[in-house]
């Protein structure tokens, strides 16, 4: 580990002409500020992430880059969203740096948290994740439904950190192994822990957005949740075959049920046999969608080819 390391800031933006201008200021303040106080090297950098923009924030980020050596541009040719812009952001940069650090470009991330992910980073932490301390600036619908978003993740067996979005320190080497992962579905607060290595959080206030609005309406967010449910979860498919054996166990007892009422008279006749074939059918159909899910689980999570292993340390 570098006494000074290369820090790249990585900040994917989304028609964000209202605030780039004002952002970039205290982007390059800091970095400036770092520098001076030897806490990261002079090389380090700002890398703004276009995501398909359809405003003026693509020439706003050229002419940062014909003004200072420290900004950075990369534009993508439409726009694939803030988790595919952002890891396009780290893929570029990775190669380059010793950390990044990935941010909103709205200033709704506390800048000032910086410091103490870099001090953690030097204490030998390779992922630093920025966790929210309140959500009061948040409607209330915004912070219900994330709350609960992060409850129903936990129960579904998929590891997150709770309240934390996607303001992180990631070391180079964690990115190295995490550009093996093979999925074309982004989930990064998800997939990062799936990295591994030692990390730890950092608290922070989050502010309002400075200007414009958010590209994360409640639609945006359902959708988000439910790719990083299905991106991260097989559950799902076992609550099927769970049902399977439950439906299968409740046939069973339907059956018997139907014999003994035909067997004491007071049933109409041909009701008990096409009451046990209902069961029966029905039971095993669920039986085998069960089966069936079970193994579609399976060739999911092989598609993904994630590694089977990530090593931390060789003393060979
Ligand atoms: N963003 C992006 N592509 C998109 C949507 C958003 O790159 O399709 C960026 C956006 O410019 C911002 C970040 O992702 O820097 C987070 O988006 P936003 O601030 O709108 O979401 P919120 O903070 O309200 O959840
Ligand atoms: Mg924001």
């Amino acid at each position: 580990m570098e006494l000074k390391p290369i820090l790249w800031m990585i900040i994917p933006c989304y028609n964000e002409q209202n605030v780039l201008p004002v952002t970039c200021e205290m982007f390059l303040g800091k970095i400036n500020d770092l520098a001076a106080k030897g806490v990261i090297s002079d090389d380090s950098r700002i890398l703004f992430v276009n995501d398909g923009s359809s405003d003026d924030t693509w020439s706003i980020i050229r002419e940062l880059t014909l003004r200072d050596t420290h900004f950075k541009g990369l534009s993508l040719s439409r726009n694939y969203g803030h988790q595919n812009a952002l890891f396009a952001g780290l893929m570029e940069a990775k190669d380059s740096c010793d950390i990044t650090i990935s941010l909103d470009c709205d200033g709704q991330d506390d800048i000032d948290a910086i410091d103490r992910m870099i001090s953690s980073y030097k204490e030998g932490y390779e992922v630093v994740y920025g966790v929210r301390s309140k959500r009061d600036k948040d409607g209330f619908i915004k912070r219900t439904t994330a709350e609960a978003f992060y409850r129903l993740m936990k129960i579904l067996g998929a590891e997150i950190v709770f309240n934390h979005a996607d303001y992180r320190l990631i070391s180079s080497r964690a990115l190295d192994e995490f550009s093996k992962f093979g999925e074309v579905n982004l989930f990064l607060r998800g997939l990062v822990p799936m990295v591994g290595f030692r990390s730890t959080t950092v608290l922070y206030e989050r502010k309002a957005r400075i200007a414009g609005e958010s590209h994360y309406p409640l639609r945006k967010m359902l959708s988000l949740a439910f790719d990083g449910i299905t991106s991260l979860s097989v559950r799902p498919i076992r609550l099927v075959s769970v049902l399977g054996f439950i439906i299968s166990f409740i046939s069973f007892l339907g059956v018997v049920w139907a014999i003994i009422q035909a067997f004491r008279g007071q049933t109409v006749s041909g009701w008990a046999s096409m009451t046990c074939i209902i069961c029966f059918v029905s039971g095993c159909q669920m039986l085998c969608l069960g089966i069936i899910g079970e193994y579609v689980g399976k060739i999911y999570l092989e598609t993904k080819k994630r590694p089977r292993f990530i090593v931390d340390e060789r003393l060979i």
